[in-house]
């Protein structure tokens, strides 16, 4: 498939995030208006909510825009899904008449000028292990080479409960926390700021469709509206010392920011590739009918304050070992139900190369090998650094951009004990 072209001429450019091909959802606001639904296109979000209002879209069993997030879209289903991305591809595609065109220009706004909000409600967080690489790369460094891969990770994914509450979009800053923590040759723990603080190149999948009981991988993939870039914000010291046996807890409940704008699947899939081949042969109800991951370039940019950035890792989505639908066919196993808004963290990326690192744990091999920026190094995130996730799908003449998911670090507060 090519580049679906647009009269909105912006969205047409071959390195534009947004053509029509992508139409990816998200929240906006403009000056003191309140946030509501939008679609970017071009170097512009159109205000879909104004669009369904005004009778230029209509869904089925709507209005399902007039909440200022998707979740009541993507509560409806694929056939609404497809419908949406059908009908604006109609009055934003190029044979779309003048009279259209006005209209649709009415309820357009530059991207430049408005603020972005959380895309949907978070019904809960749920993260992964996913990347065969990281799992590797961290179990070495936290247990040796030899206990690296845990004797479960070639027969499911590995995942947590985290918190729906720590989740926040692109451009929230993200406060250094206190922690319990204790180094290996020390006695007893100390309570501090975390000196380790770090993040986790993952990507986010967005659970449209409820679902109750045991779903197979086919039904989980139907189940997923789309995805967005995550960084799940860790600090490593704390997680060093709390995490056995019941996994991270503190260590990862500072903040998880996502970008801004949710990918539907349908965009995706021009981009469909396979996991990689199978170390061991999965149990039936794990195996994949079908390639379910996604052919994602992904990049990390970190700047100091007042400082350029630097491109600290490249790596692709399709490095994961488990895709998003194995892993929410993996999480309903026990009968657990899974809720529209439920988001589910990949697991950090890296590829097998240093430079494809998806976390600076890994890039500064748990800090004993710092690694070079512009004017300096790093082996942890230092105090305003601003971490930048980026991710898209190169198209023949077209791509599909992310958007930034991007925060900065402030320093941590004093002693919220000493009073
Ligand atoms: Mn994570």
């Amino acid at each position: 498939m090519g580049l679906i072209r647009s009269w909105v001429e912006s969205a047409n450019a071959a390195e534009c995030l947004f053509p029509l091909n992508n139409l990816p959802c998200g929240v906006f606001s403009t000056g003191e208006s309140a946030p509501r639904c939008g679609v970017a296109i071009g170097d512009f979000v159109l205000d879909v909510a104004g669009l369904e209002a005004a009778g230029l879209l209509e869904l089925d069993g709507g209005p399902l825009l007039d909440v200022p997030f998707w979740n009541e879209v993507m509560a409806a289903g694929p056939s609404v899904w497809a419908a949406l991305r059908a009908q604006l591809q109609l009055i934003l595609g190029e044979d779309a008449d003048e009279h259209v065109r006005d209209e649709c220009r009415f309820f357009m706004y530059e991207l430049a000028d408005v603020a972005l909000h959380m895309p949907f409600r978070v019904s809960e967080y749920t993260d992964f292990y996913a990347g065969r690489n990281h799992a590797f790369n961290v179990g070495t460094m936290f247990r040796g080479p030899e206990n690296a891969l845990p004797p479960n990770w070639l027969h499911m994914p590995i995942g947590y409960n985290g918190r729906a509450s720590s989740v926040v979009v692109s451009g929230s800053d993200v406060r250094r926390p206190w922690g319990q923590v204790k180094a290996p040759d020390q006695a007893l723990p100390v309570f501090q700021p975390s000196r380790r603080f770090d993040i986790e190149l993952e990507l986010g999948a967005v659970v449209g469709m409820a679902s109750e009981g045991p779903v197979t991988v086919a039904e989980a993939e139907a189940m997923i509206f789309g995805y967005v870039l995550l960084n799940d914000w860790s600090a490593r010291d704390i997680q060093a010392w709390e995490y056995q046996p019941l996994g991270p807890f503190q260590a990862k409940a500072t903040a998880t920011t996502i970008s801004p704008w949710i990918v539907m699947t349908a965009a995706l899939e021009p981009f469909r590739t396979p996991t990689p081949a199978r170390e061991l042969p999965l149990l039936p109800h794990l195996q994949e009918p079908r390639p379910m991951l996604y052919d994602i370039a992904l990049e990390v940019g970190l700047a100091p304050e007042g400082g350029p950035e630097t491109i600290i890792a490249r790596t692709n989505a399709a490095e994961l070992y488990y895709s998003a639908p194995q892993q929410l066919a993996h999480h309903t196993t026990s009968g657990c139900a899974m809720n529209t808004g439920d988001l589910l963290g990949s697991g950090t990326i890296s590829g097998p190369t240093k430079d494809s690192r998806g976390s600076l744990l890994e890039l500064s091999w748990g800090g004993k090998e710092p690694f070079a920026i512009a004017g300096g190094s790093r082996s942890f995130i230092e105090d305003h650094d601003t971490l930048t996730l980026r991710g898209q799908c190169q198209g023949a003449g077209y791509t599909i951009g992310f958007g930034e998911c991007t925060g900065k670090v402030l320093p941590a507060l004093a002693d919220p004990y000493a009073r």
